[in-house]
């Protein structure tokens, strides 16, 4: 029996992992679970999950009989880092995702990794924690799923390519010249997938898959030149590795993130899922494109700051989060969140990032520039 953790446990992965832990009450308890928002729906999580621990941003307003509840990001650490927890689910969205993560892993935790934003940031702090031995990293990110399920066929040095597949999102087939006036609601209707509004809306400008071409770099340890992205969009091969003497194997299933959850947490055992089986002759139209550079500049910058190196990755991150949240207040239009995060990288002098410190301060920094380009532009 594994005690789990479920952090961010009222967002869309969240929620799916909860479905994972009551699907199999023979192998999961549910330990601990953490949220920043939605009171009333964490409040209800607590009601009728009944974890031991629970950790809010801010005090609850009213107890939970039987629940330890605590608050603040010391709590949070402190959950993720919890002798009785075995499995941490990571479901916080945005770069508040990596100090706890850092706790799981230094911790031993096993740790079920949706969050991609802490990756692209941390990539290196991940990478020391994990080889000084602490804990054990599992992707959750259907693409990095798809990799690390597709990579156990070959040796490392039999492989090509990484390839990650990209629904394109709602406006892959809109011109550009269309997409300078799409409002918040039609950036988050994405076409196969139901996820959280961030993630949604970085479907919509490709900057998802810019961060995970960088999240696929730091798991797998592979250079840009090696992962390839091809739109596909029908989201039902997650992703593909070729291997040097032509086979390229690649990882089907409907489009349900309960199956790579659970994965992450059975792995290496594969069990019953809640997931409904793929019944392929429902897709007869799988199609597969190159993505064109010139049209999706979220892919080229994000190549280039995985070339980069140092800061640049963990500004492209930043200024995309400050952007996003600038698009939904109504603040930026959806063009100019590329242009934004184009704006930030190209004024952040570049360098190495030793601590964490660095990085907070180059995402602190990435988010200046980016309010700075909203300053000068609204004065136009
Ligand atoms: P979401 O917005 O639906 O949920 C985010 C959760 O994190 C909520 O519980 C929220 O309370 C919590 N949270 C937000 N800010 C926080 C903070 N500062 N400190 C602590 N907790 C905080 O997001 P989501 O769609 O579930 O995505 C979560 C992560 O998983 C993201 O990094 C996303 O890129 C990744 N991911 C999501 C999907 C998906 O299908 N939704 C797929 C692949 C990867
Ligand atoms: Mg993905």
């Amino acid at each position: 029996m594994q005690n789990v953790a479920i952090l961010g446990s009222t967002g869309s992965i969240g929620r799916q992992a909860l479905d994972v832990v009551r699907a199999h009450p023979d192998m999961f308890r549910l330990y601990g679970v953490s949220a920043h928002s939605s009171e009333a729906a964490f409040l209800d999580i607590l009601l009728s999950e009944r974890p031991q621990r629970a950790v809010f941003s801010r005090p609850l307003s009213t107890a939970v009989f039987g629940v330890e509840v605590s608050n603040g990001e010391q709590a949070l650490l402190d959950l993720a880092s919890d002798p009785k927890v075995d499995v941490v689910v990571m479901a916080i969205s945005g770069i508040a995702a990596l100090k706890p993560l850092l706790s799981a892993l230094r911790a031993g935790k096993r740790v079920a990794i949706a969050n991609k934003e802490s990756l692209v940031c941390g990539g290196n702090l991940v990478k020391e924690v994990l080889q000084r031995g602490g804990g054990e990293l599992l992707p959750v990110d259907s693409e990095q799923s798809a990799l690390f399920q597709c990579l156990q066929n070959g040796r490392r040095d039999e492989v090509e390519k990484l390839i990650l597949t990209a629904s394109g999102g709602p406006f892959f087939r809109r011109p550009r010249a269309e997409l300078k006036d799409i409002t918040p609601a039609e950036a988050v209707k994405h076409p196969t997938w139901s996820m959280g509004r961030k993630i949604s809306l970085d479907s919509a400008t490709l900057m998802n898959k810019g961060l995970e071409i960088m999240e696929a770099a730091r798991l797998f340890d592979f250079p840009g030149e090696r992962i390839d992205v091809l739109i596909h969009p029908q989201s039902v091969v997650h992703s593909m590795v070729a291997y040097r003497d032509g086979t390229v194997m690649a990882n089907l299933s409907c489009a349900d993130m309960r199956l790579p959850i659970q994965y992450a947490m059975t792995w290496p055992e594969r069990v019953p899922s809640p997931a409904r089986p793929l019944k392929l002759w429902e897709h007869p139209d799988l199609a597969f494109y190159r993505p064109d550079m010139d049209r999706f500049p979220a892919l080229k910058m994000a190549y280039a700051c995985l070339k980069a190196g140092g800061g640049c990755p963990v500004v492209y991150n930043g200024a995309n989060e400050r952007a996003a949240a600038l698009f939904f207040e109504g603040k930026l239009g959806f063009l100019e969140i590329e242009e934004s995060v184009a704006y930030a990288l190209d004024r952040f002098e570049n360098r190495p990032m030793g601590d964490l410190d660095d990085i907070l301060g180059a995402d602190g920094e990435a988010r200046r520039l980016v309010d700075e380009f909203y300053m000068t532009r609204s004065k136009v």
